[in-house]
């Protein structure tokens, strides 16, 4: 039953998990698989080799016979700060997907392929899987974490989605309706603010709340049990479950979101604003100068302060 942590096995001649991962980690122990964001020192912001990487990851593990449940974790204090926006904004060297972004057509690809379906895949997955989530978990990260199953918050979680303010129409898949009821996911769209654990938990978004030194004991435990259910039951479950909430539209809704998303990208509103960003050299800068609005980084969370009435 007890393994040794190991790396991802060649799957039979071909494997595409093979290789040595450079922005992510994985091992497998006692029939669970721990994939590992490892970009802290860039709050695992999430470049294209990370989305890939990750991707590659998910799959060897859904094909591993000995994996029966996945953790998808992270390094460092936050989660995933989201997107990896260097690429995309030309302050940092373009990659193949990034050079697609020059057409309309190219960018529909781009978040397709990269963002939406690697996402989707990990919602269909057919093993059950749980975010562990510690500090920030903003905008594609919280995108992220709730393509899985269960989610295990630290207490110290915060999680957002600013990019409304930032006059994106949220990231490629909105979640919020799903995760959070119609009038609070407005709520958190619209103001852009952190969720912090305690109210994630109180809204259902994520399943525990620990304390942060117990986050990774406390998602293994879980695991655990879970890794006790006879696999094709947690498939079918988990399938079953999954097809509810299609039943009720999440999966077009999803889709139609993503089209939503691509046309705000080309509207004129959002061309200035981002030309605008790439002017600013931050979003923060951005925000600050159109808005009058201090957005202040303290830790692992963004907070946001009202300008002050006199000056
Ligand atoms: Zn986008």
């Amino acid at each position: 039953m007890h393994r040794r942590a190991r790396r991802l096995p060649a799957a039979r001649g071909r494997s595409p998990t093979a290789a040595r991962f450079e922005t992510i980690r994985y091992a497998v122990r006692e029939h669970i698989a721990t994939i590992t964001l490892n970009r802290p020192h860039v709050r695992n912001a999430q470049n294209s080799t990370l989305i890939l990487e990750l991707d590659r990851a998910m799959h060897g593990a859904a094909e591993d016979p000995d994996v029966r449940v996945i953790i998808l974790a992270a390094a460092g204090p936050a989660f995933s700060a989201g997107h990896d926006l260097k690429a995309v904004v030309g302050q940092e060297a373009p990659d193949a997907w990034r050079l697609l972004r020059q057409t309309p057509e190219g960018r529909l690809r781009h978040e397709r392929e990269l963002y939406m379906e690697k996402c989707l895949y990990i919602y269909h997955l057919p093993k059950p899987t749980i975010s562990q989530v510690q500090g920030a978990c903003v905008a594609a990260g919280l995108m992220l974490a709730c393509m899985c199953d269960l989610i295990v918050a630290a207490d110290d979680a915060q999680f957002s989605n600013p990019v409304l303010r930032m006059t994106g129409a949220g990231v490629e898949l909105l979640v919020e309706p799903w995760e959070l009821g119609q009038r609070k996911a407005k709520e958190f769209l619209f103001l852009g603010d952190p969720i912090d654990a305690r109210e994630a938990w109180r809204l259902g978004l994520v399943n525990r709340v620990v304390p942060r030194q117990q986050l990774s004991h406390a998602t293994r435990a879980l695991a655990r049990r879970i890794a006790l259910l006879p696999p094709v039951t947690a498939a079918l479950v988990k399938e079953s479950v999954n097809h509810a909430f299609d039943l009720m539209g999440k999966a077009h809704s999803f889709k139609y979101h993503f089209m939503v998303h691509q046309v705000m990208h080309g509207t004129d509103t959002a061309q200035r604003a981002l030309a605008a960003r790439q002017r600013a050299g931050s979003i923060q800068a951005m925000v600050r100068a159109r808005d009058g609005v201090r957005v202040v980084r303290t830790g692992s969370s963004a907070r946001r302060r009202q300008p002050r009435q006199t000056r």
